[in-house]
């Protein structure tokens, strides 16, 4: 079986290299079919349970991850169920029903969405987690992957953290790599510090609460694999408003005309807003993850 995701455009930003002063690279990956990075995981994660059997797959993510799975499943020819938090918009729910996925609607918030998703899940129909799975890990490292076949080297390497997915790919592409020496800026927005706040107690800790715009970081915890992969290597959280967020996505579209959502502007927001957190490093990488969350309703 060949891979679902497709090898991303790697392009030198020249507004944000004049604005560092320095290389900036851009890992495009709102150019991945389903919209976001997330396809290189869920594609890597499903696939491997083809191989052992599976027949269909449940995922409970109203957002970017439950797309990935939704086109994930059309491509292989397997039956996809995608329950949604009652707060999944109007938009979401159609561009699954798009990738021939059937949506159920179950709670208030992704926790209750996902406590119904295991009860339907089984072991020829499995639940394929939005972040904390090691299969989506392996996946996400495939990014770096690219970026080194394109001779690239990063000092600095900026993303996103929502549930650390993304962050623990990236960590195990670097360590693929033996790019050890590579820092990494892990940027969330104020209302969804929950990696954040893991660093600061040395432990995951459950936020109480989510307030953000942007719904692909609310995570009220990060998986426990990503902290503990925190203190071997060199992350550095950072956190940025809402506003900043999206008037990062502003800037962005009018710099490279392309349109990202309010979780991907986070990780521009903290250049766009904080050129100088770039410390020493002489060549920038972010990850453009991109996301479907662009009209809301
Ligand atoms: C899922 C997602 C994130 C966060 O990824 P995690 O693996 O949950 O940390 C960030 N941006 C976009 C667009 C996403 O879809």
């Amino acid at each position: 079986m060949s891979v679902l995701h497709i090898q991303t455009p790697l392009i030198e930003s020249r507004a944000l290299s004049a604005l560092l002063g320095r290389p900036v690279w851009l890992k495009l990956e709102n150019t991945q079919p389903s919209g976001s990075f997330k396809l290189r995981g869920i594609g890597h994660a499903c696939q491997w349970h083809v191989r052992q059997g599976a027949t269909g797959f449940v995922s409970s993510s109203g957002g970017n991850a439950g797309l990935a799975v939704a086109y994930v499943g059309r491509k292989l020819g397997v039956p996809v169920t995608v329950v949604v938090p009652e707060t999944a918009t109007e938009r979401a729910k159609e561009l699954i029903r798009m990738e021939e996925a059937s949506v159920i609607v179950h709670g208030a918030a992704w926790h209750q969405a996902h406590s119904y998703a295991q009860t339907m899940a089984n072991a020829s129909t499995p639940l394929i987690h939005p972040f904390d799975d090691p299969l989506l890990w392996e996946g996400h490292a495939s990014l770096v992957d690219e970026v080194a076949h394109a001779g690239l080297r990063p000092d600095l390497l900026v993303c996103s953290v929502g549930g650390g997915g993304l962050l623990q790919g990236m960590l195990t592409g670097l360590d693929r790599q033996g790019w050890q020496d590579t820092v990494v800026m892990a940027v969330e927005t104020e209302g969804a510090a929950s990696f954040g706040a893991a660093l600061q107690a040395g432990h995951p800790v459950t936020l109480p609460a989510m307030k953000t715009i942007a719904n692909s970081l609310a995570s009220a915890r990060v998986c426990d694999a990503v902290v503990q992969s925190a203190l071997s290597h060199i992350v550095r959280s950072a956190l940025v408003s809402d506003a900043q967020a999206l008037s990062a996505c502003q800037r962005f579209a009018y710099d490279h005309r392309i349109l990202v959502e309010p979780a991907c502007g986070a990780a521009l927001a903290a250049l766009y807003e904080t050129p100088q957190a770039v410390g020493d490093a002489r060549t920038v990488l972010v990850v453009v993850c991109g996301g479907v969350g662009v009209v809301t309703g």
